[in-house]
């Protein structure tokens, strides 16, 4: 079954394509030209929702089945900060690196060397008939450094509840086992072997 995604987001790709090993998974750049989505509702679900919905439209063809996911990290000493806004953190052109150490410098001036924290992932699926949404989480600690080159994002700066080492030092057979994505994507297949 061809699974189109609605991310052009590399990092998000290969993290699907290898945990959606019975689909064929088409990022929706390599469909058609990609376009700007506007992400503008308050909640991971509408966004992923948005974001499924122009692209299933964009692409004008009944029988593909879209899939959204909308994610980020919400820290508790910066009450819930940068949560959905986890992309555009460091400004609306920042880099993953921007965002990162925007947020190591805002966890540094509550003056505390980590806080807990967990990542939210919401994934949209969209057909011809149906919309369905589900959620993973992953809690753990956000630490006022950064350490590792794997993963993406924030993953250099956040240990798993259980972990000593930070996303970016563990494998991705580690992450692939405990992350947001992963759950939600599990709930997801469930969901897209009744469709
Ligand atoms: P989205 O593409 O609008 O969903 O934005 C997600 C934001 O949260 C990006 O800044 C990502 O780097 C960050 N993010 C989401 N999931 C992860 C993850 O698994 N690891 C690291 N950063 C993530």
């Amino acid at each position: 079954m061809k699974l189109v995604l609605a991310t052009s987001n590399k990092g998000k790709v290969r993290e699907i394509q290898a945990l959606c090993e019975d689909y064929e998974v088409v990022p929706y750049g390599e469909l058609i030209e990609e376009f700007e989505i506007v992400e503008d509702a308050d909640t991971f679900k509408e966004n992923a929702l948005i974001k499924a919905r122009a692209v299933f439209k964009a692409l004008n063809n009944l029988e593909v089945i879209v899939m959204a996911d909308d994610s980020g990290i919400s820290v508790d000493i910066l009450n819930g900060a940068p949560g959905i806004y986890s992309a555009r953190y460091a400004g609306v052109d920042a880099t993953d690196k921007d965002n990162l150490y925007k947020l190591i410098e805002a966890i540094k001036a509550k003056g505390v060397e980590s806080s807990p924290a967990h990542y939210t992932a919401a994934i949209a699926l969209v057909t011809k008939d149906s919309e369905f949404s589900v959620h993973g989480w992953m809690y753990g600690n956000a630490q006022a450094y950064a350490s590792g080159t794997g993963g993406f994002g924030y993953d250099p700066m956040f240990i798993p509840l259980g972990y000593e080492k930070t996303l970016g030092e563990l494998d991705e057979e580690t992450k692939k086992q405990l992350s947001h994505r992963s759950k939600a994507l599990s709930l997801a297949k469930t969901i897209l072997q009744t469709i």
